[in-house]
């Protein structure tokens, strides 16, 4: 145990700007109080002109709820099968159950982390040949590094299979100079309290067809027919996003590119820091991939020596995580047919996230790199 008392240190804590509160104030001052007005449009407006002039965004509830209507509308439905990045955040596979369709999952490539290429061609491949054909693909910009995009749109073209891209964590990351969430058909981006920028509770489903920005709002809002009195012919959610919450997003999209900086600034402190220590490794960044870095993870060479480094953290108040179970090995997915080489299953033993926050001090960081080098110290 630790004698010094200090404060605990968080893995990814909100960042408030300056600005938040004054547009939630105007949400109160016109009562504007509901899931939509002013500050939902304006929004919505800032994440476009962002990620790119054609695009168009919804702002929803979660990002849960987004990647929900984006496999709807991409016609999802029971008894489909929707291929999924294995290594990934469960939030990625939980709506495919909610169709009543089926996961197939794929492992991950050693250069992004994210869906392999090869695998998934093999997949498709061996679905196709058991007779059916995926109705999605949902790939994943895991901890904010983009995958292999180029790749993906060609296996996506070549076999006329639409996929939903989920940039939960990538919102600031970019592949040639192209910006995350304008590559699936339909793309995906949460404002939990844990992302790079946060509404508190939010998501947004972005795209280039303006249509599906329509279908995602009517679905999200109670799927209501025109008509004077409330008629309906589709099932439908309430997926909106609240007015006053819209209002902290105003503000966090004006500081958005600070929090990217300041997050890269903690992978380049911690590598600069930890890269003499042989059993520690980071994930590089290829040619004309530009991470957000949402969250700076090391490997290790053994699980553990990762128990080791974690629980030294948690001694000390700092907070740090293994990197996400792999989706076939979890309980809840373990059924169903997977295609993998075991490279999400090495790195989920073997790596740990560490606090990554945009408002770490430099004090904090030193404390945490002290930790991890006492341990090797020992
Ligand atoms: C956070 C996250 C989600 C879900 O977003 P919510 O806004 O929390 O619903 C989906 N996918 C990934 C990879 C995530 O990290």
């Amino acid at each position: 145990m630790s004698l010094i008392t200090t404060t605990k240190i968080w893995l990814s804590s909100p960042h408030m700007g300056e600005k938040e509160q004054i547009y939630v104030k105007e949400a109160f001052d016109t009562n504007w109080v509901a899931p939509l007005g002013p500050n939902v449009n304006l929004f919505e407006k800032s994440i476009e002109s962002y990620i790119d002039n054609d695009v168009h965004v919804a702002a929803l509830s979660s990002g849960t709820a987004a990647i929900h209507l984006a496999l709807e509308i991409l016609g999802v439905s029971k008894g489909d099968e929707v291929i999924c990045q294995s290594f990934t955040f469960s939030a990625s596979a939980n709506p495919i159950l909610y169709l009543g369709a089926t996961p197939v999952f794929v492992d991950s490539e050693k250069d992004t982390w994210n869906i392999s290429p090869e695998l998934l061609k093999k997949a498709i491949e061996d679905r196709i040949s058991k007779g059916k054909k995926p109705k999605a693909i949902v790939a994943v910009h895991l901890y904010g590094m983009p995958y292999n995009v180029s790749e993906l749109e060609r296996i996506s073209m070549e076999h006329d299979i639409p996929i939903v891209e989920d940039s939960a964590e990538a919102l600031g990351s970019s592949y040639d100079n192209r910006r995350c969430g304008s590559f699936g058909k339909i793309g995906i981006l949460s404002f939990n309290g844990n992302k790079i920028i946060t509404t508190s509770g939010g998501g947004a489903l972005v795209t280039k067809k303006l249509k599906y920005k329509e279908r995602a709002i009517f679905l999200a809002t109670q799927a209501r027919d025109d008509a004077p009195h409330y008629q309906h012919s589709n099932v439908g959610y309430n997926y909106r996003m609240s007015n006053v919450l819209a209002g902290i997003g105003r503000g966090q999209m004006e500081v958005l590119n600070d929090r990217v900086e300041a997050r890269r600034a903690n992978f380049e402190f911690y590598k600069s820091k930890l890269s003499h220590i042989e059993e520690i490794e980071f994930l590089h960044e290829p040619d004309g991939y530009f991470s957000n870095r949402w969250l700076t993870c090391i490997l290790t060479p053994t699980f553990e020596v990762r128990e080791k480094i974690r629980l030294e953290l948690l001694e000390n108040d700092v907070e740090s995580r293994p990197l996400w179970k792999p989706m076939h090995l979890q309980p809840i997915f373990e059924k169903y047919a997977n295609y993998s080489d075991g490279t999400s299953a090495d790195l989920f033993e073997r790596g740990l996230c560490l606090p990554s926050g945009s408002n770490l001090s430099q004090e904090d960081l030193n404390r945490i790199v002290d930790l991890i080098i006492n341990v090797f110290k020992l």
